[in-house]
Formats: C-alpha cells, sequence, structure tokens
C-alpha cells in the first residue's frame, strides 16, 4: 500500500516505523521544516533545548520500549526533581507528605483531606465511575472547599482559563495516576533524554531514512479529496495514496478532510476544543530558585508555572546558563498569546519579581518564544461520547492526535502508543 502521513510529529513519526517496518511506501507531508512537532528542539550555542519544556515518567512504557528499540536506552536519565507551590506570596515545597505538613496555607484538617483525596485518587483504577463529575466537584465533595481553593483551582485556571469549572475528573485522574508511578525507592523521579529530544528524533530519522519513508517538509497539506484513491493537496503538487492518516491537530483535520468528511461527523468532533499555549524561555546568568516545577497558584499572575530545567539538568551541561521556561496555557484570544517576545518579557518581569523579589531583567542573557494553537485538549465530562476513533466515516481516512488519546492526559508516551495503534488499524 502506498500511504500518506499528514504530521512529523511523535505520533506520525511512529506510525511511520510500524508501517514502513511491515513493508508499505510511506510519504510523511509536514509543513514546518524539521520534524518533531511539540516535540521538537532546537540549538543554542553548544547545547540543544526542547521548544516546549519535556520530561518523562517510569510509567511511561512506551517511550521506554521505543528507546529500547532505538538502542537509546542507555540515553535516558533518572533524576529526582524538586516540585515547588507559589501561594500566598511564598514558595512552599510541594509533592511529599513531608512538604504537606509544612504547607500553612492549608490548615491541619484540609491536610488531612487534601492527603486522604490524594490516596483515593490514586487507589481508583475504574475512570469510568468518574465520567460524569468535574474535577471540581469531586474534589469539594472529597476534600472540601479550601482545598479546592487553595491548591486545585489555581491549577485548573492556569490551564484551562474560563473552562476550568467543566474540566472532567477523569483528566485529573489520569494526570494523577501517571505522575504517581513515577516513582524510584518511593521518590519521584522524571526522566530526560540526553542531549534533549533531538537524540530520539534524530534516530528516528534514521530508522526512518533506511526503511525508504519519503519526508516531505515545509509541505503543508491544504485539503484532502477522493476518488478512487485519496489525493493529498499541497500549494504546489498533489499526491495519490490508498490510505491517509491525519497526526495533526482535530481542528486540523477536520478541516483538511472537510469536502470528504460528513457534516455531522465534523459537527460532532468540532465540539472539541483546545487550550493554545505560550511558552517563554530564559536563558538566565542566575537561578531562579531552587525548585525544578513550581506550580502558580496565585490567580494574579498570568502564567502557570515555572520550569527551571537546569534545576534537573546540571547548569554546567548547558556552559554554566540558567534556563527558565514560563509556561502559559491560554486561549487564542488571550492578549498574552498576541504578545511579541519583548512584550511578554516585560509583562512578565514584575510578576516574576513576587515570586523571587531579587530577580532582574538584567539576568537575562537570552530569551525565545514558542507558540501552539493545539496544545493540550479541554476534557469535559462523559468525553467518552464524543472522543474520536483512528476510523474516521471515509473508509481508508485516519486521525490520530491528542484528542484520541483518554482517559490518560495527552503526552509523548501515549503519542508513541497511538501512533503504533492506528498503524494497526490501518493494516487490518
Ligand atoms: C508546553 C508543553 C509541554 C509538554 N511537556 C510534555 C512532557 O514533559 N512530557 C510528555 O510526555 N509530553 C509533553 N507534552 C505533550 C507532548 O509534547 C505531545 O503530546 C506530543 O508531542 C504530541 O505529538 P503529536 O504528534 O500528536 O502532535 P504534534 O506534535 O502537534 O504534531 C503535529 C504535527 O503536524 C504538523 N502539521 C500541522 N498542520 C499541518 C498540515 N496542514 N500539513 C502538514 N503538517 C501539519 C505540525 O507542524 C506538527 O509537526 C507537552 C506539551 C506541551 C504543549
Amino acid at each position: 500500500m502506498k500511504i500518506a502521513i499528514i504530521g512529523s510529529g511523535i505520533t506520525g513519526l511512529t506510525a511511520a516505523l510500524s508501517l514502513a517496518k511491515s513493508g508499505h511506501e510511506v510519504h510523511i507531508f509536514e509543513k514546518s521544516e524539521k520534524i518533531g512537532g511539540i516535540a521538537e528542539t532546537f540549538d543554542y550555542h553548544n547545547y540543544t533545548l526542547e521548544k516546549y519544556y519535556h520530561h518523562y515518567f517510569k510509567s511511561d512504557e512506551n517511550i521506554i520500549k521505543l528507546l529500547k528499540e532505538l538502542n537509546l536506552d542507555n540515553d535516558i536519565r533518572w533524576l529526582q526533581s524538586k516540585m515547588g507551590y507559589f501561594t500566598n506570596n511564598k514558595m512552599w515545597d510541594f509533592g511529599t507528605p513531608i512538604s504537606l505538613l509544612k504547607f500553612k496555607p492549608l490548615n491541619f484538617i484540609d491536610k488531612i483531606r487534601f492527603g486522604i483525596s490524594v490516596l483515593k485518587i490514586f487507589s481508583i483504577n475504574n475512570w469510568s465511575t468518574l465520567e460524569h463529575i468535574t474535577a471540581k466537584d469531586w474534589i469539594i465533595k472529597n476534600a472540601g472547599e479550601n482545598v479546592y481553593k487553595k491548591v486545585w483551582k489555581p491549577l485548573l485556571v492556569t490551564k484551562f482559563g474560563d473552562e476550568h469549572e467543566d474540566i472532567s475528573m477523569v483528566w485529573l485522574w489520569g494526570k494523577m495516576k501517571l505522575r504517581g508511578k513515577s516513582k524510584d525507592n518511593g521518590k519521584e523521579v522524571l526522566g530526560y533524554i540526553g542531549g534533549s529530544n533531538k537524540t530520539l528524533l534524530l534516530k528516528i530519522m534514521d530508522s526512518l531514512q533506511e526503511l525508504g519513508v519519503k519526508i516531505h517538509l515545509n509541505k503543508e497539506v491544504k485539503a484532502l479529496t477522493k476518488n478512487d484513491t485519496f489525493e493529498i493537496v499541497t500549494k504546489t503538487a498533489n499526491y495519490n495514496f490508498d490510505k491517509v492518516i491525519s497526526t495533526v491537530s482535530l481542528p486540523a483535520s477536520l478541516n483538511i478532510g472537510q469536502s470528504i468528511l460528513p457534516k455531522a461527523y465534523i459537527k460532532e468532533k468540532s465540539r472539541i476544543n483546545y487550550t493554545a499555549t505560550v511558552c517563554l524561555i530564559l536563558i538566565l546568568k542566575k537561578t531562579f530558585s531552587k525548585y525544578y516545577w513550581l506550580n502558580i497558584g496565585d490567580e494574579s499572575i498570568p502564567f502557570g508555572g515555572l520550569i527551571e530545567h537546569t534545576n534537573l539538568i546540571s547548569p554546567e551541561e548547558y556552559g554554566g546558563d540558567h534556563i527558565l521556561y514560563i509556561s502559559n496555557y491560554v486561549f487564542k484570544n488571550s492578549n498574552y498569546y498576541k504578545m511579541t517576545k519583548q512584550e511578554l518579557v516585560k509583562a512578565y518581569t514584575a510578576n516574576l519579581k513576587k515570586i523571587n523579589p531579587d530577580y532582574s531583567e538584567d539576568w537575562i542573557i537570552d530569551s525565545f518564544i514558542f507558540k501552539d494553537d493545539f496544545a493540550q485538549p479541554v476534557i469535559k465530562n462523559n468525553y467518552s461520547k464524543i472522543k474520536p476513533d483512528f476510523k474516521t466515516p471515509v473508509d481508508g481516512f485516519f486521525v490520530a492526535n491528542m484528542c484520541n488519546i483518554y482517559p490518560e492526559d495527552r503526552g509523548v508516551n501515549y503519542a508513541i502508543r497511538d501512533g503504533v495503534k492506528v498503524a494497526e488499524e490501518v493494516l487490518k
């Protein structure tokens, strides 16, 4: 078979690997000049960074398996990470039983209720019992209003903005379950691929080339039509295929397939919304805090998390630079999404000072900004009823993207799993 894959993110790349290994002719169409999608990297001086911070969990079995297959299993390092929470104008240790005891924003009773509710989440295996309840309602019921307001609400707001009250408990369950399993001797560890995701992407690229996969970069797919075969339409040329997998976001896939997909299908799947992301990277002269991951629980601060990469991997590996990712999930109409890098640096300065009063713009050696329109699907109650299947109503046209991942939260591990699964579906 001659098979087209639209998009060269991790889903598209792993689908291509699977199909090419089965002996099919595979072409990847990618609108950008590089492969990798959201997991892409960039070179700076003599090191490489992810455009968006990336780490992996011990429970990410599909990544671990893929790294083994590509002889990269020794390249992933498992490291202890320090997590913090900024609230009440102070940074608090967070994420361990001892830090919970010292966390003053919650009173004694709230701490007990918080601890018990977290254990309850870990003990739930049948996620479908949570489908009908929002995270807000479940937390208030199981941990109380104060725990919701002090801990969870700010986190949900930073990820989902105005839609935070509608987020399903299944989403939070998926996220917590994953994280809870990433432990070595009872302590949380996170995985980081030496040399960044670039190490993985280069190895995948080599394997694809050995298998004869054709990668068309700078080739945005504009439309898809179908007669005897499918026709992929790009600005400069059209190409014919027996089967097509779209691994671009669901809205973009619906747009590409609009002339062949039934209207009712497009209407139903268009109900699934995404948040966008704007990520500012500051290369600093000094360390910003002692935390790798600092959640921001202060709603007056416009960003949701500070990820100081060089508190996971030593600054020595980055020529002494300190690397701070400022994570902000927003909707596309947000002012922060529209800002330029300079505007964002300015807008964030006073907020960074609230967290660390010593911080000054003089610390900045360099900065980078990355934006993506489709960063996180908004998972509401009873999502399983509208979750897309890999198969669309058009025979031979498949979709595989973050919206297919459920009850787990999106991530590279599940992109790999779904890349393999959608390939199996195509071959059935
Ligand atoms: C801020 C942030 C941090 C994250 N951190 C982590 C983490 O720590 N660990 C983890 O496991 N996961 C993390 N993730 C999630 C993870 O990166 C994604 O789940 C995964 O990379 C998605 O891969 P994908 O192939 O499904 O989609 P994408 O990476 O979005 O790939 C889609 C590709 O399609 C291309 N494309 C779009 N339209 C067209 C078109 N018309 N024609 C041709 N090509 C097109 C795009 O350019 C892109 O390359 C993070 C995500 C974000 C946003």
